[in-house]
């Protein structure tokens, strides 16, 4: 936020810079608090009718600063209760978020990136590829427009970084909006409420495991080795298995927390009893839990979802062997919001503009 810039997002400003601009410009730092508090508490974008700020501090913050909010162009609600929202940004581009209820915990699924550079074999976002990265106040603008609009904004919810997008690919903006929606005057969020959900970028992850604000952590695996993860997910080639794995070993986990390993279930590629014994292995002493998602078909996706019968003794073969698992429901598929059903058509790159992204 250099002085004399005009029209900087606030929304996508942290605390403590917002209190250096007040101080730079001859203000009490302690403004920022109550800007925060009109911005995140009660859903006021508008420096003018934040009333208990000055006359001349409106007028300097109107100077300065615009609040950009993303603008609501369509909402689905599904039979189970989830609903899908698209949304604009100030660009024209749109994504979509998701509200999940009662998971047990209210959940917002957010996005990270406008489409995806990682391309995953099974994800319809994949096919989008990359039209660019969010700045960290319309990563954190989606959890305003949805609380805003779910009458929530005074209410406990998690958040899942499992929408559009790669996290770990905007490592910077993601970060920096975890720790706005931390911000003890904003939502006041605690980390634990947090998921990030990574196909695993390795550097990133080593990053990660230094962050003062560290959210939980779910890794993409798909696949027990690297032959049939390679398939699945094109970065494998670049962190393997074997690598992936070794660093979840050495993540450094709260106490009480797990690392979660998400696997797909494609019908006859990574469903077979000896991949679950695999993945068993695999995982065998981090302190973790497996995390199944049987397919969410799509046009366009080359795979099946299993039979109830396969996810079970998938399932089984892994408790048998100690593995904690869950099977995730899938929410809202009948309004394509489960995951790896979003997508905004229209926004597609080019296969050579994509490969240029992901060098
Ligand atoms: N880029 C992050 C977030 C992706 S979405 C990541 O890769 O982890 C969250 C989860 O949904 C990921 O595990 C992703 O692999 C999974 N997913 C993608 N497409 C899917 C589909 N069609 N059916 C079920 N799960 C899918």
């Amino acid at each position: 936020m250099e002085k004399g810039e005009r029209h900087t997002d606030l929304a996508g400003v942290e605390r403590h810079a917002l209190e250096a601009a007040l101080e730079d410009r001859g203000h009490e730092r302690f403004r920022a608090r109550q800007i925060f508090q009109w911005i995140y508490r009660r859903g006021v974008t508008d420096v003018a009718a934040m009333t208990d700020l000055s006359r001349e501090l409106r007028a300097s913050l109107a100077e300065t600063f615009t609040v950009e909010t993303p603008t609501i162009l369509h909402r689905d609600t599904s039979v189970d209760g989830t609903e899908k929202f698209l949304l604009r940004l100030s660009d024209g581009r749109t994504i979509e978020s998701v509200f999940i209820p009662d998971t047990p915990a209210m959940t917002f699924c957010i996005s990270t990136q406008v489409g995806c550079a990682m391309a995953c074999a099974f994800c319809l976002t994949g096919k989008m590829g990359l039209i660019r990265n969010l700045s960290a106040g319309e990563i954190v603008g989606q959890v305003r427009v949805l609380a805003g609009a779910l009458s929530m904004l005074d209410k406990k919810f998690n958040i899942v970084l499992m929408g559009m997008g790669e996290p770990l690919h905007n490592y910077d903006e993601t970060m920096k909006a975890l720790r706005i929606l931390n911000d003890e005057y904003g939502f006041d969020m605690s980390p634990r409420r947090m998921t990030l959900s990574t196909v695993g970028i390795l550097p990133a992850l080593e990053r990660l495991a230094n962050e003062p604000i560290m959210p939980n952590v779910a890794i993409s695996l798909h696949a027990p080795t690297d032959i049939q993860r390679g398939e699945l997910v094109p970065l494998n080639r670049k962190y393997g298995v074997a690598d992936v794995i070794e660093a979840c070993r050495r993540f450094p986990l709260k106490r009480r927390s797990r690392i979660t390993f998400e696997y797909v279930l494609l019908a006859g590629v990574n469903d077979r009893p000896e991949d679950a014994r695999g993945l068993a292995r695999l995982v065998a002493g981090i302190k973790s839990k497996v995390n199944l998602i049987p397919l969410n078909p799509a046009p366009g996706i080359p795979f099946d979802r299993p039979s109830d019968e396969a996810i079970n003794r998938f399932a089984e073969i892994l408790a048998e062997r100690g593995v904690l698992v869950s099977v995730r429901k899938s929410r809202g598929r009948d309004i394509r919001a489960a995951c790896g059903q979003l997508i905004v058509e229209g926004q597609r790159k080019s296969a050579a503009q994509q490969l240029a992204i992901m060098m």
